[in-house]
């Protein structure tokens, strides 16, 4: 029995590291998590990253949707304190906010203002910030490191093609690392939604993942604003865009910093502009005028900027006729949610949870070996990620826009 087994990932164990070499795509939230656990089971744990990571707290090309409202629920919240004990807290101690539902949100929905019937606590922050802090832990952890600046361009296996012994990289000219491939005995794909692993697999000879999207058309555009000083009427503004017609909506949270992170919400193709005014009279559309009155006193620190890659994906990994063993896709990568719902920090940290099960019972079961692991992990990620599905793709049936695509069906 491993002295693991009962006990969080964070505790003083023995580990029993009887994997070699792990190595992860991307150092989002599904990324460093899924390192954090790999560090238990692995003797070396390698992070490839497209990106620099010079300074921790800017937004970053490579998470262009960092620079958007990005609240932790609860249940994130708790997958990442158990993982990073004294994460909140540090959190906290940097700046972030914690956000009663029932009495800090000034909620305006069907015409009034409500107060929500949970009582769920969430967390707000920028989104640099909760990366910055993760990264810290996971960049302490003795066996973990990165390589940044480096683009990873497809994967490599042994001459039958059944196992993932690596990846091809495409370092840039200010890379750490300057090998066109790294070797690995598991490799996890958590790049986010632009994602290339359906690819990589069919150029490989393997059936790529059928996929769903469901997709309500759902464009944000957000702009950093300083607080007024001794504002005090509410902490996060939240004016939901209502199905079917009720097409443009707004949520304003704080920051780190005494920073408002305000952004405009239009569904249905309802596209809030880009440009400074165009921002403004969206923002005076809205069905409550408080919005507006919140910024247009506000001293703005960025201008507005867009995003519009918000559609639900499911890539279905789980039902893979054949798996490439060793090589798993997580995070993003193979389940994305309309941000609406704020779900999808959460999803990736259940990645990891579903990771850490996966590895354990494939520990006990096969300490030598890594076959089969690819197709449990796949299913028990599409087991605890179903509820997260459901919240984020119930209400968007309600728009009469939304679109269904279902790759199965061609
Ligand atoms: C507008 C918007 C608002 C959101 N708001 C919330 C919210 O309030 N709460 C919430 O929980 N979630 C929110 N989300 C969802 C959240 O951003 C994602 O679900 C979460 O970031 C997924 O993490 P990830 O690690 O899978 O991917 P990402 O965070 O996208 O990270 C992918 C990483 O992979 C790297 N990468 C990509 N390709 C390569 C490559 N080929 N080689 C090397 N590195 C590569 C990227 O640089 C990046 O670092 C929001 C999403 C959007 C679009």
């Amino acid at each position: 029995m491993l002295k693991t087994a009962q006990r969080a990932p964070d505790q003083p164990v023995e580990l029993n590291r009887c994997y070699d070499h792990a190595v992860v795509i991307g150092s989002g939230i599904a990324g460093l998590t899924a390192a954090r656990v790999l560090s238990d089971f692995f003797n070396q744990v390698t992070i490839v990253e497209r990106d620099r990571l010079e300074s921790p707290e800017d937004f970053r090309q490579g998470v262009p949707q960092g620079r958007h409202v990005h609240t932790l629920m609860p249940r994130g919240q708790s997958i990442l304190e158990q993982m990073f004990p004294g994460l909140l807290a540090e959190m906290a101690a940097e700046g972030a906010i914690k956000i009663d539902a029932r009495t800090d949100i000034a909620y305006f929905q069907n015409g009034r203002w409500q107060t929500p019937q949970r009582r769920t606590t969430s967390i707000a922050s920028s989104r640099p910030l909760l990366e910055c802090i993760i990264r810290r832990r996971v960049m302490a952890l003795p066996n973990v490191s990165v390589i940044t600046s480096c683009l990873v361009d497809g994967l490599k296996t042994d001459a039958a093609g059944r196992q993932v012994t690596g990846l091809r990289l495409r370092p840039r000219r200010d890379a750490n690392f300057n090998e066109n491939e790294v070797t690995a005995n598991l490799v996890i794909d958590t790049s986010g939604r632009g994602s290339k692993a359906p690819q990589w697999l069919a150029d490989l000879g393997y059936t790529p993942p059928e996929e769903w999207r469901i997709n309500p058309f759902v464009a944000y555009t957000s702009r950093l604003y300083q607080a007024p000083a001794n504002f005090s009427a509410w902490k996060t503004l939240y004016i939901p865009p209502e199905p079917p017609h009720g097409t443009r909506g707004g949520i304003i949270v704080p920051m780190e910093h005494g920073r408002w992170c305000a952004t405009l919400i239009g569904v249905a193709g309802d596209v809030p502009p880009n440009d400074a005014a165009g921002f403004e009279a969206f923002a005076q559309s809205l069905p409550a005028p408080s919005f507006y009155e919140a910024i247009k006193d506000a001293r703005p620190l960025s201008h507005p900027n867009g995003f519009q890659r918000t559609e639900n994906r499911v890539r279905r990994y789980d039902k893979l006729p054949r798996y490439l063993e060793g090589f798993l896709v997580a995070g993003d990568a193979a389940i994305a949610l309309n941000p609406v719902y704020a779900q999808g920090m959460t999803a990736a940290a259940q990645s990891a949870n579903a990771l850490q099960q996966s590895l354990r019972a494939q520990q006990q079961q096969s300490p030598d070996a890594l076959v089969g692991l690819a197709a449990d992990f796949q299913q028990k990620l599409s087991q605890v990620n179903y509820r997260l599905w459901r919240i984020a793709t119930t209400q968007d049936w309600d728009w009469p826009i939304t679109e269904v695509t279902d790759d199965s069906e061609d």
